[in-house]
């Protein structure tokens, strides 16, 4: 936010790689890297990408971990896979980082086959108690459940978190991202007092064992949080999503898909405490932001669109509204098809939006 950088001293821009500014090219920040190593040239890093034997550098960075999340990883991945095959050596690490980079950039079908094959070699090879095995089912669950396919998820989580349990244990990080990705689910279907106790479970070991700050924790504390919005119980989610938004601001900076996240969330709290023009700076930015760095078609930035539409009809704007609520039903249709439950609640807004319209019109004539 400009507001709050007004102050800050003015930061030193040069390219991580070759110590170059902005005179060379445009500088970005790719990842979430803070300090000295915060900028680099957009060519120096596609080079480096492009060139580097570093199995990673292709889709993630390699000091901090971050995914870069974008269409060149998509691309590198991609030919490697295929490379891959023609050597008949097929990986199961590159079809399971190629089929989430694809599920991450919201392209569900074209994941899913990747994913299968992942799991089905894993299976083969390794046994289906092996770590591997069990990440790729939790990657097969993770796919289904974004496709809105909560029926088919919830079998493959519960499997994974029950070999998990037995095998490395309670607080390993695998166990825990298990039982996130499960309550999760749980949230999603209503089944909040069960999602509560494994939401609770994660966020605590992750606390003790991996710190207030880490990326796995603030994904606990923002998953609780939206759990105790859905129960009703906004003064005790306040505080949680607000702690993970204000440390995501910090460490990965306000524009990573983490801190987006939390944005939305924060926005839709204070939304359903009634605080709109609290919301509103907070549900502009995540559709803004989300807009230059998901696309306008991504899942994400649709569910920014249409929550922006909806504040808009709270506050009495209607007119507003209305082509937020129609640009969220028309894509979603086109991505995510007819039947899925995004689709449906879309069709559902938009169609009491125009009630109310007609009814205005009704009143006003
Ligand atoms: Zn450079
Ligand atoms: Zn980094």
């Amino acid at each position: 936010m400009d507001q709050s950088e007004e102050g800050a001293e003015p930061e030193e821009m040069t390219c991580r790689l070759c110590w170059g500014d902005e005179d060379d090219g445009p500088l970005v920040q790719p990842c979430a890297c803070r300090g000295s190593a915060k900028f680099i040239h957009k060519h120096c890093l596609e080079r480096w990408r492009r060139t580097s034997t570093n199995e990673d550098a292709a889709w993630r960075c390699g000091q901090c971990m971050d995914k870069y999340r974008d269409a060149l990883s998509i691309e590198l991945l991609s030919a490697r896979l295929r490379a891959e095959r023609a050597r008949e050596q097929t990986s199961i690490f590159t079809l399971d980082i190629l089929a989430q980079e694809l599920q991450a950039q919201g392209k569900y079908d074209e994941a899913e086959p990747l994913c299968r094959e992942a799991l089905e070699v894993s299976r083969e090879t390794l046994g289906s108690r092996h770590l591997s095995t069990l990440a790729s089912i939790n990657n097969l669950g993770t796919l289904l459940y974004a496709k809105g396919d909560l029926a088919a998820a919830e079998p493959l989580y519960r499997k994974a978190l029950k070999v998990q349990r037995e095998t490395l244990g309670n607080r390993h990080p695998n166990t825990l991202t298990s039982i996130n990705n499960l309550g999760t689910l749980l949230k999603a279907k209503g089944d909040l007092a069960a999602a509560e106790l494994l939401c609770r479970e994660a966020l605590e070991v992750r606390r003790e064992t991996l710190g207030n700050r880490h990326p796995d924790t603030l994904a606990s504390i923002d998953n609780l949080g939206t759990l105790l919005r859905a129960k009703g119980d906004i003064a005790a989610a306040e505080p949680l999503s607000r702690e993970a938004l204000e440390v995501r601001r910090e460490t990965l900076g306000n524009r990573h898909p983490n801190t987006l996240d939390s944005i939305n969330n924060l926005g839709g709290l204070l939304h359903a405490k009634g605080d709109l023009a609290a919301a509103e700076p907070l549900c502009r930015e995540a559709v803004e932001v989300r807009r230059e760095t998901l696309g306008n078609r991504h899942p994400n930035t649709l569910n920014s669109i249409n929550n922006l539409g909806t504040l808009l009809r709270a506050k009495g704007d209607l007119a507003a509204a209305e082509p937020l609520y129609r640009e969220a039903l028309e894509v979603r249709r086109e991505t995510l098809g007819d039947q899925h439950p995004r689709t449906l609640a879309s069709r559902n807004s938009l169609g009491a939006l125009l009630q109310n319209m007609g009814d205005l019109t009704v009143t006003e004539g």
